[in-house]
């Protein structure tokens, strides 16, 4: 730390990516990318032509993508909100809409503390239930703002549709903002409530399910209201927060819909074999509707299999913290990474691992 820090950030405790390690080839299911990559329609408008146009600014309303996102939902531009990645957004929204104080889950997305520290916010969070589930029951009637990962994460698990309209019914002056960054593998987006309740902002990303997690491309769908001060903010920051390729690739994705739901439905198959295997092997997975499972076996710790992974090429994320110490989550990959995984699990089980005490 230098001596020119403000010193309101010198206790920040900033977020921890999952590792990126560069000393050799891995099988990556540690930070829930896509295992395919973006549609030949994206491959083929990133071309010479349009990064030599990289000399030029990009559009600063992003007008073009805007208007085919909130055509899928029956919107005109003025409702939807995009920026650089679904983090540039969450933190907007904490910095634009949060002052009074915000309720999240206890185990969720470790941003959302980041956030709410970083922009002073008064925060509290509210347990899970035993089996992990977010209780909707914790979140009626509240007197500060609400934020849910729906699908959780590191979970999988989801509220269903009408939870989460009790949820922002009976928060009426509050804003709920819902982050679907995994609802395309097979949860319910809450996004046609927009158009009932303006109270509710729904939080997307293209960096899972649209294979653009390098690209940095988020988006937020609302009242108009909403998105007006969003808009503010971006344009008080950084009213170029998207570059030029990455809109052209998010115009693109959209239009090649067909590809992204399929291989978000081979995903979510791949999810639920893979589920079912570790199972088998005796492992405690819940019922993940992302493209992640996350997994605790009694046979091993979560750290030596972590560890044990890794040493076999394969990386997954391990938290390490709390009541999911024992928890590892794996990322979705190709069906050969996750024969690879089940197979280096199983030698990891029978082999002569020495993680666990057994004397
Ligand atoms: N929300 C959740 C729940 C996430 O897991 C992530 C990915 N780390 C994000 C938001 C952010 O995604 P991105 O910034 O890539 O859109």
């Amino acid at each position: 730390m230098s001596r020119f820090l403000n010193e309101k950030y010198a206790s920040l405790e900033a977020y921890t990516p999952g590792e990126q390690p560069r000393d050799k080839k891995y099988i990556k299911l540690n930070t829930n990318e896509s295992p395919f990559p973006p549609s030949d329609g994206v491959l083929a408008a990133l071309n010479e032509r349009e990064v030599s146009d990289l000399r030029l600014y990009p559009d600063p309303e992003c007008r073009v993508l805007r208007e085919k996102l909130g055509a899928l939902f029956g919107y005109g531009a003025e409702h939807v909100f995009v920026s650089n990645g679904s983090d540039d957004i969450l933190n907007f929204a904490f910095m634009a809409f949060c002052e009074n104080g915000v309720l999240f889950p206890d185990i969720s997305y470790g941003f959302y503390k980041v956030y709410a520290e970083l922009h002073g916010v008064p925060y509290e969070t509210v347990p899970l239930t035993e089996e992990f589930r977010v209780a909707p029951e914790d979140y009626i009637g509240k007197n500060q703002n609400i934020v849910i990962a729906n699908p959780n994460a590191p979970t999988g698990l989801c509220l269903s549709l009408s939870e989460i309209e009790q949820i922002v019914s009976s928060n009426p002056d509050r804003l709920v903002l819902i982050d679907e960054a995994y609802v395309d593998f097979g949860g319910e987006s809450a996004i046609p409530l927009t158009k009932r309740y303006d109270n509710l902002l729904v939080v997307r990303t293209f960096s899972k399910s649209g294979s653009l997690a390098g690209g940095r491309l988020g988006f937020a769908v609302g009242n108009e209201g909403l998105i007006a001060d969003l808009e503010k903010i971006k344009y008080s920051t950084n009213p170029y927060s998207i570059n030029r390729l990455t809109l052209l690739a998010g115009e693109k994705t959209v239009d090649d819909r067909e590809y992204y739901r399929e291989n978000c439905r081979i995903i979510a198959e791949t999810r639920d074999d893979t589920r079912d295997a570790l199972r088998k092997m005796g492992f405690y997975v819940t019922d993940s509707k992302a493209n992640f499972l996350f997994a605790s076996s009694d046979k091993i710790d979560g750290e030596t299999l972590y560890k044990a992974l890794r040493e076999k090429g394969i990386l997954v994320r391990y938290f390490g913290k709390g009541r999911i110490r024992n928890f590892n989550r794996i990322s979705i990959g190709t069906r050969a990474d996750m024969d690879a995984l089940l197979k280096a699990v199983e030698e990891i089980l029978g082999g002569d691992f020495l993680g666990g005490n057994f004397f």
